[in-house]
């Protein structure tokens, strides 16, 4: 059982369909796969096939943050990154590794972003061209409010991508009614499925202006990857087979539970976590009315006992992972609830976490 924020818990279903004959890639079969998930991945945010298009790689998440940045920015122009958590961090850092012009709006962890500030720096900036967030930041749980910073980000005619590789297939996404020209998402984390391929979904038109901005990567660029799957159906390079083949029974079990049974679901083992935390006397990093409800965290105790390794590994030999936070000196860790797993799997989960404070010594309720 997985609580570490992905890859996610997934199905046995899911991990069996992997098993399958050996297939070049290359063959009508397997484009005929790929094309319709690449419709799948449009659907599940809603998407209008005429305006919207996914375009999936072979990769992990991060390197959609890399596609995104450096394709879709045309020359001198600069990218404007809204930074209240360690992803959105990340993208400033594959900007500047690309030495892509940033405007930054630096917040605390703990912060939302206020429209008249994102306004002011639109207005002192004329040369920004895009507006990049994060939708959850994972190492927090925070959720920003994307469908109001798009909204802001198209009345000043600006392009609105968004990191929702942590709320993708868990939160509902309507990708036009919130504003949203790109999303990216990793088959691993919402979907429930393999690691090793990740999809950006966005608009077709904008994609296709990119082909005259400046080629800034041979592998990670949303043009020529896109223009190959028109052209031919298939990824420039060899993309990840099994995980292909799982990732199409993870989307067909997505279907079949629907998009609000299963966003209820994530909530209600959400406040399955934390209301078990609130048992043992854990305190929140954040305050529940900013919380994405995908993400709970846990402060570490004031105790001289306290250990997290020691926590970590007696649940983990128990079959439950649980993952350090990173961010802070202030020592919390976090439980997820990403992937196939319900309220009877958290209580279970509470009665090994339980047994294994006892273990070592950790009074509760816990003090700080
Ligand atoms: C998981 C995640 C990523 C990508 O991480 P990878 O390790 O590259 O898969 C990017 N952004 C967010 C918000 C994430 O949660």
């Amino acid at each position: 059982m997985l609580l570490n924020p992905g890859p996610a818990t997934t199905t046995n279903t899911v991990k069996m369909a992997q098993v399958v004959p050996d297939i070049c890639p290359r063959e009508k079969e397997f484009a005929d796969l790929l094309k319709n998930m690449r419709k799948d991945f449009v659907d599940i945010v809603h998407g209008d096939h005429r305006k919207f298009t996914s375009v999936p790689f072979c990769g992990s998440g991060t390197m959609m943050m890399d596609v995104c940045l450096n394709s879709l920015l045309p020359a001198n122009k600069q990218v404007f990154i809204i930074n209240n958590g360690a992803y959105s961090g990340r993208a400033k850092e594959i900007c500047q590794c690309y030495n892509l012009p940033v405007v930054e709006l630096k917040l605390q962890y703990n912060e939302r972003p206020e429209l008249n500030a994102i306004e002011q720096l639109l207005l002192t900036h004329p040369d920004i061209h895009m507006i990049y967030t994060t939708h959850n930041e994972t190492g927090t749980g925070l959720l920003n409010p994307v469908s109001e910073i798009g909204a802001l980000a198209h009345k000043h005619g600006k392009v609105f991508v968004v990191d929702t590789i942590s709320t993708y297939g868990l939160l509902p996404i309507d990708i036009e009614k919130d504003n949203i020209d790109f999303c990216m998402a990793s088959a691993q984390k919402g979907l429930a499925s393999m690691t090793g391929l990740s999809f950006i979904v966005g608009r077709k038109d904008l994609i296709e202006q990119s082909e005259q901005y400046p080629l800034r990567s041979f592998y990670c660029n949303l043009f020529k990857q896109y223009n190959c799957f028109e052209k031919t159906g298939e990824m420039q390079f060899t993309p990840p087979v099994q995980t292909v083949y799982a990732t199409r029974r993870a989307i067909e079990e997505y279907f079949q539970e629907e998009e609000i049974p299963k966003y209820r679901r994530h909530m209600r083992v959400h406040q399955a976590i934390r209301k078990g935390l609130e048992k043992l006397g854990f305190q929140e990093l954040l305050e529940e009315k900013l919380q994405s409800g995908l993400i709970a965290t846990a402060l570490y105790p004031n105790d001289a006992n306290w250990d997290f390794m020691k926590i970590h590994d007696y649940c983990y030999e128990r079959g439950f992972t649980i993952y350090p936070g990173k961010l802070f000196d202030t020592g919390y860790f976090r439980l997820c609830s990403l992937g196939a797993i319900d309220v009877p799997d958290i209580e279970a989960f509470f009665k090994v976490f339980e047994k294994a404070l006892q273990t070592h010594n950790v009074k509760t309720p816990i003090k700080y």
